[in-house]
């Protein structure tokens, strides 16, 4: 059992644990019972510095080893992640409030499995020859960007954490890490491993703060090369505001969500459909950018099948993060939950119907919030358009093909949508006119690291996991050759 005095709590520049130049720190607070975990070091703009300068330090060395000699720096992080692996996801429960089931099972076996596919991968990309004329030879190479600012989350912190640390490095360069304020633990940690595992010294900093503070300065950085963040909208324009008032760096944005689940009548074994909606929106106490905040479905259904839905969120357990039979943990932050609360407040201002609010848990002091259900809900309310991030199900209902997807189509997000039908013809008409970067047919949250995840319109920009993050983490450089 991990001691709260062992926990890392530093900032880990250059190989190195250190304290925050400022001397200040912030404390870290358990969602599950709202006890003081740790005091963490509160980096700011003079340590995002130092830790820019180890990152540029190191990045010529890095990127001139060979693809297999970074694979094998990779795999040997990897193992360390594996040994340690206990410990990490009682880090990640204990710094979220997650279950512990959950942070074992899919936290961070997903986040091992991120960092060994870009190990494994990185030597196996070929780069390419243009098709030109016979007497020039024109390459096109693929070439680290240098210097990458990782901002990520608190929803899954390591796991983003690697999506993002594990392309970057694999590809040749180095990356400052600043997690989130409320979950840094396992960045930390995972920083620490890193040194045992043998990377250089300055190829992995991490630098955990406030997001005004370390963020900012990460942004506003002159010698920072690209940003990749994910997180909320309005954090991810001030990342393209920084990016134009400093040196007009690559920010790479993976933002929120509303996404819909579109069930037509004619969808197969509509229990299994209704488990898929109500994971949909339990899972990780409704803290998941994809989230299926939004249940679209079908008039000639609704009644029966909501019913079926309201006895499946009914089956997830709210309780202590530490049970092993608790499915919904505590939400991440007294501010949070306020905020949860607010929007479901302005649900019955606005006049949606509540059918469905959990049983509340109280027996700890922690950050706790019921599965709760709105049905009747229009477009223009704002729990059908802003994202809650949390446990909250809007419920509309549709009659026609053209009247489900205006309604899906209608937030200024698209990071995901789902269709369940039979119908081919109608599956495929709407997985192409929908406007998300991911829709999934007959099931919701298929995801492997093998494809690309992110979103259109407000939702983002870059596409985080599969191949194609090598590319965004690397710049193209064409050289012609004349003989
Ligand atoms: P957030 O935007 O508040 O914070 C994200 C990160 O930005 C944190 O590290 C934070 O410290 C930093 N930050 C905050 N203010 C900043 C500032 N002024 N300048 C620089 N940095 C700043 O988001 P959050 O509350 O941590 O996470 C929830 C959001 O993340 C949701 O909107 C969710 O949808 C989104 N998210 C998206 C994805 C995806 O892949 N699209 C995945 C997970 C979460």
């Amino acid at each position: 059992m991990l001691n709260n005095n062992a926990l890392s709590n530093h900032l880990w520049v250059n190989g190195r644990a250190c304290q925050a130049r400022s001397g200040e720190q912030f404390e870290c607070l358990s969602p599950r019972d709202g006890t003081l975990l740790t005091t963490v070091a509160a980096g700011d703009k003079a340590d995002i510095d130092l830790a820019v300068s180890a990152a540029r330090a190191a990045a010529d060395d890095w990127s001139r080893l060979s693809p297999q000699e970074r694979r094998q720096h990779l795999l040997h992080l990897v193992d360390l992640m594996e040994s340690h692996r206990e410990e990490l996801a009682q880090l990640e429960s204990r710094d979220t409030g997650k279950p512990i089931t959950h942070a074992r099972r899919d936290d961070i076996p997903l986040a091992i499995r991120c960092v060994r596919f870009y190990a494994e991968a990185i030597d196996k990309c070929y780069d390419q020859i243009a098709p030109t004329a016979s007497d020039v030879l024109a390459t096109i190479r693929r070439e680290p960007l240098g210097v990458i600012g990782a901002v990520v989350p608190w929803n899954f912190p390591l796991m983003i954490a690697c999506w993002k640390l594990a392309p970057a490095l694999a590809v040749g360069n180095t990356v400052v890490l600043k997690p989130a304020e409320q979950s840094p633990l396992t960045a930390i940690r995972l920083a620490e491993l890193a040194t045992e595992a043998g990377l250089p010294d300055g190829v992995l900093n991490v630098v955990p703060g406030y997001g005004e503070t370390a963020g900012a300065s990460l942004g506003l950085h002159p010698d920072v090369d690209a940003i990749s963040f994910t997180g909320s909208g309005a954090v991810g324009r001030l990342f393209q505001r920084y990016a134009s008032d400093s040196n007009m760096k690559a920010v790479f944005l993976e933002c929120g969500g509303k996404s819909p689940q579109i069930v037509f009548d004619d969808a197969e074994n509509l229990d299994e459909v209704a488990a898929a909606v109500a994971q949909g929106i339990c899972y990780n106490q409704g803290q998941v950018c994809s989230a299926g905040s939004r249940l679209l479905v079908q008039r000639s259904i609704a009644d029966e099948f909501m019913q079926r839905v309201l006895a499946h969120v009914d089956r997830w357990q709210l309780g202590d993060p530490k049970d092993d039979s608790t499915t919904m943990g505590a939400m991440i932050e007294r501010q949070h939950l306020a905020r949860v609360q607010n929007l479901i407040d302005t649900g019955h201002e606005q006049g949606a119907e509540l059918v469905y609010r959990g049983q509340s848990f109280d027996s700890l002091e922690g950050f706790y919030m019921p599965a709760t259900v709105f049905d009747h809900v229009s477009r223009g309310m704002t729990i059908a358009q802003e994202e809650i991030f949390g446990p909250v199900l809007a419920v509309t209902r549709f009659d026609s093909d053209e009247e489900a997807l205006a309604e899906a189509n209608g937030t200024r997000y698209g990071l995901a949508a789902a269709v369940w039908t039979s119908s081919l013809s109608r599956a495929h008409r709407l997985s192409r006119d929908l406007k998300a970067g991911t829709v999934w047919v007959n099931n919701y949250d298929g995801s492997d690291i093998t494809v690309p995840f992110g979103g259109f319109g407000e939702s983002g920009n870059g596409r985080d996991k599969s191949l194609h993050a090598l590319d965004k983490m690397s710049q193209l450089k064409t050289t012609w050759i004349k003989f």
